[in-house]
């Protein structure tokens, strides 16, 4: 059991701001505690000596045995609620739920009240929700404290909201559809208690099948993935997605900057965390049921059984939507099917019982299919006929279902005459729809949690660097005067063993010429500005610069700059090796720092392609090893990467390789706002850095 055991099973409640007002929120939840709880009803209220038939204490520490209390749900104005809160923390109470609204949500005099109440919870250790919350329920004992105005039907599924209305509407939903929950935790402004803890809470619950989520953002995104990666080793967690805006992204100094918002961020982070995400109410509630109520599958094969052809090609349509397949069906299977079926059946996926078909004929091709090795899990699609009874189609579906432990979902395409019928398969845990592709959907989502829970969990690695010699480097750089460095600093990479070409940056027309008759063939100069973002937009990178032209080029260079910018800081002109670039394809590496997750890593296709393709992935740091080549897998091109060109494979293993060097280098120095290797010219041989940018952020280092 978790630290929120007592949350959620208490003996006794407290209400701290009880009251008989009519309409007060203070009434609501007293009413509601009294409706349904098993435990123990206290009043709290200096203004009342009876509140609905319960004796009124003046305050917490007025109560006998205050100490026993296991739970405070305030509900006093925002300006007496930190006080009550320290009040009830004095008298050993050590669960409170915080329905007062009036905090972080308002303003800076909430704001300030907000800092108040969480020192309030750390001096007394004090388990807190809220506040601006809805309340907690908790079905096993009837716990109702909240002021909604249904209370929850049992269930093995766990739901969170950082939306409180989001919860009463879900209430009032599922009331009507038979969805039962354990405990629901309106999560409100979260100063406290947050989704990871209610996540590791449900996770160590025996009573928690299934962990359900509605949130807006994530507080300790790093910490929120360590835990949720535990928990769905055990317990699926499904998250429901909230749209939210990237205001500022565009004003990024970097493409990975503009690239890798907070939508990206949240989207890794979840799938890092091994969190389902789903988009729709509906889904999060199909995928909730058929994850308590069906077993896993053992591969992603579906047979489908249906006594009507069109329905059948929609399902097949919806399993190769799904990534999932159709099975093929082994010769015994297919023999056993023609004989038992009449001459006109389709015996080959989906099978076809035809449309004179009684719930027997289901029962024998379901037996037959889901005895085959080939098979994984099943659909049933029935449309309504005058010979078929859905009654006896869900008994026989059920049962199959039982005897050979296959994960299952039914299609059932009707209204009227199908509800009894669905009735007893939502009793037997076997989920049942009018639309094929949600039956699918769902199987899809038994097979994505299998996925997710025989994740191998590595540890990033650490690769032997020079981070003394990084440290100089962006010093350095920050002590000429810029928050944002360029080329002049490529030595980072190098320290971090990420392969740079040879180059060096100079000031003088007479050094580049000695730097260039020390590297074989021509070479590529380019300006050095902390002023000048994109080199080439202004023409201030010159590729194939031959020996005798470099003196002419560097002045070149430096009059475009100026004609750029008049008073633009020039630092010099690097002068760098070539790098062979009809052998390799640009690629683009990147880190940002998101507010939620902290670091982030981008990996995309770079070059000039960059902006016009934006063909990139995003992962939080520290990234693994597993997790950096899926990131090749994730982009769009990676074809491209692959040969597709008819031009030899690259070097995979040295992307992979620069993407966790690059997650140890943010990792290591929280200093680098943003990072941008654009190009990483990747080639058969291998990956070289011939760009980069970063931008720091001074009070870090
Ligand atoms: P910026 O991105 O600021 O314009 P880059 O250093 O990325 O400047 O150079 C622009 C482009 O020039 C690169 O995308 C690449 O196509 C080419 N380029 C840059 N450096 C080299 C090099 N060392 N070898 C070959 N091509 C290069
Ligand atoms: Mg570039």
């Amino acid at each position: 059991m978790g630290r929120l055991s007592t949350l959620f099973a208490p003996d006794r409640v407290a209400v701290i701001g009880a009251t008989e007002s009519e309409g007060a929120v203070g009434r609501a939840i007293t009413e509601n505690l009294q409706a349904t709880y098993d435990g123990e009803v206290v009043a709290v209220n200096p203004n009342a000596d009876e509140v609905l038939g319960l004796p009124c204490h003046d305050s917490v520490a007025d109560v006998e045995d205050a100490d026993e209390i296991d739970v405070a749900v305030v509900v006093v104005p925002p300006g007496i609620a930190v006080d009550a809160i320290r009040e009830a923390g004095e008298a050993g109470v050590r669960n409170v739920v915080v329905i007062t609204a009036g905090f972080g949500e308002t303003g800076s005099e909430g704001a300030a009240r907000e800092r108040e109440l969480r020192d309030v919870a750390a001096e007394y250790d004090l388990n807190l929700v809220g506040p601006n919350s809805l309340g907690v329920m908790s079905t096993p004992r009837g716990l109702n404290a909240t002021f909604g105005n249904e209370m929850a039907q049992e269930g093995s599924v766990s739901f969170m909201s950082q939306s409180g209305a989001f919860v009463t509407a879900v209430l009032d939903w599922a009331a009507e559809r038979d969805v039962g929950f354990k405990d629901i935790a309106s999560l409100g402004n979260k100063a406290v208690l947050d989704e990871g803890d209610f996540v590791a809470e449900w996770g160590s619950d025996p009573g928690t099948d299934v962990i359900l989520g509605y949130l807006e953002d994530v507080d300790e995104g790093a910490e929120f993935i360590r835990t949720a990666r535990e928990v769905t080793r055990e317990t699926p967690i499904v998250m429901v997605k909230s749209g939210r805006t990237d205001a500022g992204a565009s004003a990024a100094a970097s493409h990975t900057g503009a690239m890798a918002g907070s939508e990206e961020a949240y989207e890794a982070g979840l799938e890092q965390a091994g969190v389902l995400r789903v988009e729709t109410v509906q889904e999060l509630f199909d995928y909730a049921q058929i994850l308590a109520d069906q077993p896993l599958p053992d591969g992603d094969e579906v047979a489908i059984v249906t006594n009507a052809g069109g329905p059948g090609v929609m399902t097949t349509d919806a399993v190769g939507d799904a990534g999932l397949s159709l099975a093929d069906f082994g010769d015994e299977t297919l023999e056993t099917l023609s004989e038992s079926l009449p001459e006109e059946a389709n015996i080959y996926n989906p099978v076809d019982v035809i449309g004179d078909a009684p719930a027997e004929r289901f029962e024998l091709a379901l037996e037959t299919v889901l005895q085959d090795d080939g098979v994984a899990m099943a659909v049933v699609v029935a449309c309504p006929t005058a010979v078929l009874d859905f009654e006896e189609l869900a008994e026989v579906v059920i049962d199959c279902q039982r005897e050979y432990g296959l994960p299952i979902a039914t299609t059932l395409m009707g209204a009227k005459s199908t509800g009894p019928a669905e009735s007893t398969l939502n009793d037997a845990g076997v989920p049942t729809y009018f639309d094929p592709a949600r039956a699918v959907d769902s199987l899809d989502a038994l097979r994505r949690y299998d996925e997710i829970r025989s994740r191998e969990h590595v540890e990033p690695e650490t690769f032997d660097v020079d981070r003394e010699r990084a440290r100089e480097v962006i010093e350095r750089g920050v002590d000429r005067g810029s928050n944002r460095l360029g080329v002049e600093a490529m030595e980072l990479l190098d320290a971090y063993g990420i392969p740079t070409p040879e180059g060096e940056v100079v000031d003088s027309p007479g050094d580049a010429e000695r730097v260039a008759e020390g590297i074989e063939g021509d070479v590529v100069m380019k300006i050095v500005s902390p002023d000048i973002l994109h080199k080439s937009d202004i023409g201030g990178v010159e590729v194939g610069v031959s020996t005798d032209e470099v003196r002419d080029t560097y002045e070149d260079l430096v009059v475009r700059a100026r004609e750029y910018q008049r008073d633009a800081t020039i630092v010099g002109v690097q002068v760098q090796e070539m790098v062979d670039l009809d052998a390799g394809t640009e690629t683009i590496v990147g880190t940002k720092r998101d507010p939620q997750f902290g670091p982030l890593v981008l990996f995309g296709l770079g070059g000039i392609f960059v902006e016009v393709l934006e063909d990139s992935t995003v992962r939080v740091a520290p990234v693994t090893k597993p997790e950096a080549t899926a990131m090749i897998d994730d982009i769009e091109s990676a074809p491209l990467l692959r040969g597709a060109r008819g031009t030899e494979p690259v070097d995979e293993a040295a992307i992979v390789e620069t993407i966790q060097r690059l997650s140890q280098l943010v990792t290591d120095f929280p200093s680098i706002l943003e990072l941008d290797v654009n190009p990483l010219v990747a080639t058969p041989e291998g990956v070289t850095a011939v760009d980069l940018r970063l931008t720091i952020d001074q009070e870090e280092l």
